[in-house]
């Protein structure tokens, strides 16, 4: 991954429409067989598409942490906020870090105080990271000016459950900020999903959280799908049966991706991976009874 922060940030253009990855960081090595004890070595070294970007010849799976900016219908959109600076969590993979994130987030033409809507794909500690930022000993939110969305579905379900520590902490140092002071806002996504702008579709992708949200860009007959965690690593084209160890609903997470995929691979939809490494995007195709990607490499 390009950590440089004088390198310009990675963009594709669909339909007119410019979309920027912010990266935050590569995950470490073992996050791939951690989320997905099903994608064992053997499975990943299978599928020889998958090298060199998407896993080394050991079968290890890459993985990373970014955001994708965009400016739709003249709004400025950031979708998923990722790990956050100084954030105490107990995976040691996201504690305590210290990236530039904000910095290539502002040299990508995204100042956060420009930021007019962020959307939450859900409501998981890898998402929401930078909704606030350390300041005078308290977390306030970084994008002061925008509005941050997430499905009602999500928040009601999270409202509704008993959280251990861990999660509680997430909730008091980057969703209760933003919600205490007012940007909080709940979307309703219906199953034929939510048109927030022209060219700004929210899509009903449930089973990782009961509320999660990819998120459609589309104009002059082209669209990208931001999938968020409805699929983590791109050998899930390949097996579509293979989750996360975190998916709440499994099947529901496994009928999700086969929708999506075979929406993608018909309709020849580019799709950005949230945790997918560079380069990140590609085109879903038929491959037997199942899917595989094609590298769309960035502009
Ligand atoms: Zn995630």
């Amino acid at each position: 991954m390009c950590t440089n922060p004088s390198a310009p940030a990675p963009t594709w253009t669909v339909g007119g429409i410019t979309l920027h990855r912010i990266d935050e960081t590569p995950l470490p090595p073992e996050t791939g067989a951690w989320l997905m004890p099903d994608a064992t070595t053997d499975v990943v070294t299978q599928q020889d598409w998958l090298r060199p970007h998407f896993a080394d010849s050991a079968g290890i799976m890459h993985a990373d942490s970014h955001s994708f900016a965009f400016t739709v219908d003249g709004l400025r959109v950031l979708v998923d906020t990722g790990i956050g600076n100084g954030k105490t969590r107990a995976n040691p993979a996201f504690h305590n870090l210290r990236t530039g994130y904000l910095e290539r987030l502002t040299d990508a033409g995204f100042p956060p105080e420009t930021v007019d809507l962020v959307i939450l794909t859900h409501l998981h500690a890898d998402h929401i990271g930078w909704n606030t930022r350390a300041e005078g000993g308290a977390w306030v939110p970084t994008f002061p000016n925008a509005r941050y969305l997430v499905s009602r579905t999500e928040w009601e379900f999270w409202a509704g459950c008993e959280m251990d520590d861990a999660r509680r902490q997430m909730f008091e140092d980057s969703v209760y900020p933003v919600e205490k002071a007012g940007l909080l806002q709940l979307a309703e996504v219906p199953e034929e999903g939510a048109e927030l702008a022209a060219g700004l579709r929210l899509l009903p992708t449930p089973g990782h959280t009961p509320g999660h949200i990819a998120v459609e860009v589309a104009g002059h007959g082209e669209a990208a799908v931001i999938t968020g965690d409805c699929i983590h690593h791109p050998v899930q084209l390949a097996h579509p049966a293979i989750g996360s160890c975190v998916d709440i609903d499994p099947g529901q997470a496994e009928a999700t991706r086969r929708t999506l995929f075979a929406s993608l691979a018909r309709t020849g939809t580019l799709m950005l991976g949230t945790h997918f490494a560079p380069p990140t995007a590609g085109r879903v195709r038929a491959d037997g009874d199942a899917y595989r990607l094609t590298p769309v490499p960035p502009k």
